[in-house]
């Protein structure tokens, strides 16, 4: 190794390798000789996440990654602002909006529906965006996958109607449903209680 390829740390020698190598699946293998053979070399790699937004992904994000092996698709790095959210107010958002992306409809740890390959993990994002004077304030935050958040998305922003999404609901398979039944029931449990007692409102 040379003198100035010893100036750099490891992690930003990870971080070079993986944007040299966007979309490319990678192994322990490959990273940790990039690393300097560091035994910490994993934990490195999940720091340019924890720390400096990197969307690396391994098998917790997606299906047809192994465990062991990294995926960097996407070179930009999240922004500050919401790693600098507090977890309070993170799970609040979370909470708020049923830990469901609020313009597709995809729900946390579920497959994603425009990409079933994907676990549907949520970031936070604005509702009026910052460069429009929009806060940081968790009236003005939600819940918002990572496929929508690159834009990969062709979800509409407008909510369906009541009715449009009770005709969608009677036209759909007694199965499927089933599912709806059991989402909205895991949603509202106390609701669903009073439902069932015959005193829903
Ligand atoms: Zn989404």
């Amino acid at each position: 190794m040379g003198k100035l390829h010893s100036k750099l740390s490891a992690r930003d020698r990870l971080l070079a390798h993986f944007l040299a190598n966007i979309g490319r699946v990678m192994d322990g293998d490959e990273l940790r000789p990039v690393s300097g053979n560091i035994s910490e070399w994993a934990r490195r790699v999940r720091e340019l996440r924890t720390e400096q937004g990197y969307l690396i992904l391994t098998h917790n994000d997606r299906a047809d990654l192994k465990p062991g092996q990294y995926l960097l698709e996407n070179p930009k790095p999240q922004p500050a602002f919401e790693r600098a959210i507090s977890a309070g107010t993170r799970a609040f958002v979370l909470d708020r909006n049923g830990f469901t992306c609020q313009m597709c409809g995809a729900v946390a740890g579920e497959a994603h529906p425009n990409d079933p390959s994907r676990k549907t993990r949520l970031h936070i994002g604005h509702i009026i965006d910052k460069s429009m004077g929009g806060s940081d304030d968790a009236a003005n935050l939600r819940a918002i996958c990572s496929v929508c958040n690159e834009g990969a998305s062709n979800a509409t922003m407008t909510r369906p109607d009541l009715l449009k999404l009770m005709t969608q609901i009677r036209r759909a398979t007694a199965v499927d449903q089933f599912e709806a039944m059991r989402w909205l029931m895991r949603k509202f449990p106390k609701q669903a209680a009073q439902v069932l007692e015959g005193k829903g409102t």
